[in-house]
């Protein structure tokens, strides 16, 4: 059995998932909860798009065999008080701004892991340090359950898919689009031209994406993508990670090098 927890207000990103699954599995069970505990008090729960007829139709052609839709109540009983506690993983990148975000993903997935009982969970690497610390997690708890990675889906231009693009604004949505184009320039920049020291790689992002007088810069770092832990040299594969937001819009990219 495959598993793909989303938020909803799908699109082809999660879809990719879906199919990966599909292809993969003799059942498939799709999970859609907006999961209050992973939004900060001043984040976007209520606003955060919500679809279900939309997104039942985008998934009716995948022959699923379980589109899964539990209620707060189902997952968070009155009284809930055992969660998560991710530990570092949890407080850096994007962890640094949204504090306990990562405790509530680790403690929902968990908990639509014991109820699903999967034996593949299928996640995008759009959100890699999500996917990260649900390794972590899987193997600290000792769940019987394979993590499936899959590729970031990109609009034409670029722009990683994500529930949150629709909060953007014409000029802010082009202006985005600096994002993949900085990460581009970087891949370039160390496999090209063999730029090794990731403070100079920054520095190179930083300025392209500085040219656009929308975006507001929250982070670019560049990591080991098996631990997340910042590189100084890059000569090995690494992540790039970037967040930045666009009027009020958070985004976040990544890119992976691989060197050989
Ligand atoms: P969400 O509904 O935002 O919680 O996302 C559900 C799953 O879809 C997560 O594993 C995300 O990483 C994945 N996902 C979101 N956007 C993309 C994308 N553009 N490409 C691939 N996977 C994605």
């Amino acid at each position: 059995m495959g598993f793909v927890p989303t938020m909803g207000a799908l699109h082809d990103g999660h879809l990719s998932l879906v199919k990966k699954s599909v292809a993969d599995n003799d059942i498939t069970v799709v999970s859609i909860f907006v999961n209050p505990t992973q939004f900060g008090p001043e984040e976007d729960f209520d606003q955060y798009p919500r679809d279900l007829e939309g997104d039942i139709k985008k998934l009716s052609s995948y022959g699923l065999d379980c589109i899964f839709l539990p209620d707060n109540k189902d997952i968070y009983p009155d009284g809930f008080s055992t969660s998560i506690n991710v530990g570092v993983a949890g407080d850096i990148l994007c962890g640094a701004s949204r504090p306990g975000h990562f405790n509530g993903v680790a403690t929902v997935v968990e908990k639509l892991f014991n109820i699903v009982m999967p034996d593949r969970a299928y996640f995008g690497q759009k959100d890699f340090q999500q996917t990260v610390v649900i390794r972590n997690m899987v193997r600290e708890r000792n769940l019987n359950i394979d993590i499936a990675v899959c590729p970031i889906i990109r609009e034409d231009d670029g722009l990683a898919m994500s529930s949150r693009n629709v909060y953007l604004s014409s000029e802010e949505r082009s202006s985005a689009l600096v994002i993949y184009k900085a990460l581009q320039h970087a891949e370039d920049l160390i496999l090209s031209e063999g730029m090794e020291d990731a403070n100079s790689v920054k520095i190179e992002i930083e300025k392209l994406i500085k040219s656009e007088p929308l975006a507001k810069i929250e982070y670019i770092e560049i990591v080991n993508p098996r631990n997340l832990k910042s590189l100084t040299v890059i000569n090995k594969t690494a992540i790039i990670c970037v967040a930045a937001s666009f009027g009020h819009t958070r985004l976040i990219d990544n890119l992976m090098v691989n060197i050989q």
